[in-house]
């Protein structure tokens, strides 16, 4: 039982993880267009199967009115061992995709992956609609959860998950909000949420984000959720959008922003 296992496995089982993300890829969840919505809920359906083979307790969640239905959130759980003494995890994600258009600029079917060599020859990469945005950045997280079942033979390796993932993030989340705080008890005892939905800076450079989904940041405290901040001190250099970001921690009243020598974080959402 050991993450060395799991990690082993994963380098063992890399072409059966990467054949289940191109199956992820092909479906096409544009979920900004109602002409898809079977699609999109095929795709929320998809991660829903893949989390409950790795143990998981799963459910899909409707979202919106009956006369505006929304796309269905996936939400999965996992209890932790009994010993386990860690934080409770809460992952965030989406399994919708941007519409392809304009789809002559593709130069391959943007919902038939195909495996390219990656710039500067340095192993490949795959292109498909949603590759990076953010099927494979979920899926990195799914696999993993996978291997750790599969190694350990408990759901997230023994440590306490909540999942999340929504199927309007290209649409502006317009049913989270009322999710989440529908959802509040249930979301609210995590201790951390781990994202993988932002940017990347380049190759071999390695980003720190801060400030994200400003109605989160912003509304926060009445939903009880976000409680640590987070400093971060260094010479750094960062690509900065503070003038999105709240001029203060509404959690702890630190000054958010960025210069050249300190940078300050709300981030930690529980
Ligand atoms: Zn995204």
């Amino acid at each position: 039982m050991s993450t060395e296992a799991a990690l082993n496995w994963l380098d063992e089982h890399e072409d059966d993880s990467i054949a289940r993300l191109m199956e992820w890829l092909s479906m096409p969840s544009v979920g900004t267009d109602p002409s898809y919505d079977a699609q999109t809920r095929a795709a929320g359906q998809w991660a829903a199967d893949h989390l409950r083979a790795s143990g998981f307790d799963v459910e899909l969640r409707e979202t919106g009115t009956k006369d505006e239905p929304g796309h269905p959130i996936v939400m999965a759980h996992c209890p932790g061992d009994e010993e386990y003494k860690g934080p409770h995890v809460l992952f965030y994600g989406h399994y919708d995709v941007q519409p392809a258009d304009p789809i002559e600029l593709w130069e391959s079917d943007p919902f038939t992956p195909v495996r390219k060599p990656a710039e500067g020859a340095v192993g490949e990469r795959i292109v498909a609609r949603g590759a990076c945005d953010d099927k494979g950045q979920v899926m990195m997280f799914l696999e993993a959860m996978r291997a750790a079942f599969e190694t350990m033979g408990v759901a997230g390796g023994g440590v306490k998950y909540t999942v999340m993932l929504e199927g309007e993030e290209e649409s502006g989340s317009v049913n989270l909000e009322n999710f989440v705080r529908d959802n509040v008890d249930e979301l609210g005892t995590s201790d951390v949420c781990v994202i993988s939905d932002t940017g990347m800076l380049g190759r071999g450079r390695l980003p720190l984000h801060m400030g994200f989904a400003d109605w989160l940041i912003q509304r926060s405290p009445s939903l009880g959720l976000i409680r640590t901040c987070i400093l971060v001190s260094g010479a750094a250099r960062f690509r900065t959008r503070s003038m999105n970001w709240p001029r203060f921690c509404r959690s702890c009243g630190t000054m958010i922003g960025a210069s050249r020598s300190q940078v300050s974080m709300t981030g930690s959402v529980s």
